[in-house]
């Protein structure tokens, strides 16, 4: 059985070998340094100013990828448009409200928070002050030992309970037990208990806010997901608003702390304290740009070719222009959409589908293509492969000399007819240096998960990632027009085109074969 499986992928390396096609490389030459430069003078313009996700800017730039594919005859999807729209919410820029029959306590001056990603409104008669928020039974804490925090209010400190000297309670040493930092796991006890919010006391909250600050400002992003449902509001407070709950108990956040050193066990507070508490999510939402070029005689499976079309935006008022990043990928795709139909005007388009995918959410943590994976417009089941571009229009410092290279990532990581192919492509075709350096797992810059492609290969559709380098103006407002190499764009391009052509109109189906070594 096994020596017949390798005769057959023999002889389709063989037929893959023979199989290429001087039409392909006909209708590639559409994709030229021109085309690619025009559609970019349009994306990399300050008028879109930097295309940030749900921002003004990326709504220009779907329209302008969308009347493109119009312009080249590409329909419209059941929806009439040529997007996919999807929520998001912001988990920072929403606003929450603390407020006690005495006092409205302020934002950022009295208190922050960070992922906010749960609506509340919550009126409650007291606060739970459960010490450190800590239970390990490996050194027999508890501080919930004796409270039911279900659907109340909960408040806790930062840190571990101390010694008089100033050194750990917890360990022998007196260093910092890992509950000194602990604070993910704090809020996940909470959590578990069935909190409904935390108050979480910061000692050092002028310190941890200003760190915090700026990222607190530009705002964070996600997919409403289930997950991000469950996450409850956490403020982190100022040591005086603690003392304000805590006196209903006759206790300041040192006193209790004092307390703790002495007796050396928790114990936790119910502090009759009215507050009310409300947060609001701040929901947005974006879109995905779908050009589809609908196959032929198997047009029920596609290829996914795709870019993402959203960078940082701008901050004050430096436009982050993403020109490499991924304007070089997004001009690419429109100028292969070109060639593609052009080979179907001549009558010689593809057997399979082309879809080309435009992307938004990818700087803010792939959204885009996440959502897309998750409510595919065309079944995951029938999309046969992701050729995914990233920044194809640089050069890095190790390809100085040789400006015609790519890296490329993934491509036999699930299919090795598809790394064949796009190896034979590029013999055929374009001849570039292919450099397989961040195909490795060990690499450390873990480049396969940190672009669009990744959400389709967890997906077992085999993917190539093709990207050209890290370079000095990456993420920086520098990383602009004048800079782009076209030729070397429309060199890269090209492969992509042919590899897509060879996977739309091969008769089999390219199949998965190899157990992926990088791991989820
Ligand atoms: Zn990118």
């Amino acid at each position: 059985m096994k020596k017949l499986i390798v005769t057959l992928q023999l002889l389709l390396v063989f037929f893959t070998a023979v199989a290429q096609d001087s039409t392909a490389v006909f209708f590639s030459n559409y994709i030229s340094p021109s085309l690619i430069k025009q559609h970019l003078e349009v994306l990399a313009s300050d008028s879109l100013e930097g295309r940030e996700t749900a921002a003004p800017g990326m709504v220009k730039a779907a329209n302008y990828v969308s009347s493109q594919y119009e312009k080249l005859g590409l329909p419209t999807l059941a929806n009439g448009t040529r997007f996919q729209e999807f929520p998001l919410v912001n988990l920072i820029a929403g606003m929450m409200t603390i407020d006690t029959r005495k006092k409205s306590y302020k934002q950022s001056g009295d208190f922050f928070f960070t992922d906010n990603s749960a609506e509340l409104q919550l009126e409650a008669t007291d606060i739970v002050f459960v010490g450190y928020g800590i239970v390990d039974s490996t050194i027999g804490w508890n501080d919930y030992s004796d409270v039911d925090v279900n659907g109340k209010v909960v408040m806790f400190l930062e840190g571990e309970p101390m010694k008089k000297d100033g050194s750990a309670q917890f360990t022998k040493s007196g260093a910092e037990s890992p509950w000194a930092i602990g604070r993910q796991k704090k809020i996940q006890l909470a959590k578990d208990r069935n909190a409904k919010a935390v108050l979480f006391v910061q000692k050092d909250y002028k310190k941890n806010y200003e760190r915090i600050s700026r990222w607190l400002v530009s705002g964070r992003l996600a997919l409403p997901d289930e997950e991000a449902k469950q996450i409850i509001p956490v403020a982190y407070i100022t040591p005086e608003m603690a003392n304000d709950f805590l006196q209903h108990a006759g206790y300041t956040v040192s006193s209790y702390e004092k307390r703790i050193t002495k007796k050396k066990k928790s114990f936790a507070l119910t502090l009759n304290q009215d507050i009310s508490i409300t947060s609001k999510i701040s929901k947005t939402s974006c879109r995905n740009v779908l050009g589809y070029v609908e196959g032929s005689s198997l047009k029920d499976e596609v290829i996914v070719i795709s870019a993402h079309l959203d960078h940082l935006g701008k901050r004050g008022d430096k436009i982050y222009y993403g020109a490499d990043d991924d304007g070089s990928g997004s001009a690419s795709l429109l100028a292969m959409a070109e060639a593609f139909v052009q080979a179907k005007k001549a009558g010689k388009g593809p057997q399979r589908s082309i879809l080309f995918l435009n992307f938004s959410g990818e700087e803010k943590g792939l959204l885009g293509s996440e959502f897309y994976t998750q409510n595919p417009v065309f079944p995951l089941e029938k999309t046969v492969a992701n050729l995914n571009i990233d920044m194809i229009g640089r050069l890095d410092s190790a390809h100085a000399s040789n400006p015609d290279y790519t890296y490329i990532i993934g491509s036999d990581k699930l299919s090795t007819q598809l790394h064949r192919i796009n190896e034979e492509a590029n013999k055929f075709c374009c001849n570039l240096e292919l450099d397989y350096k961040y195909n490795d797992p060990s690499d450390k810059m873990k480049l396969y998960y940190r672009s669009d492609h990744y959400n389709f290969a967890k997906n077992k559709i085999p993917v190539i990632f093709y990207f050209t380098g890290i370079h000095d103006d990456y993420h920086k407002p520098t990383d602009t027009i004048d800079k782009i190499d076209f030729d070397k764009t429309s060199k890269i391009a090209k492969l992509v085109f042919n590899t897509a052509w060879q996977l739309a109109n091969q008769p089999e189906r390219i199949v998965v074969d190899v157990e992926n070594d990088f791991k989820e």
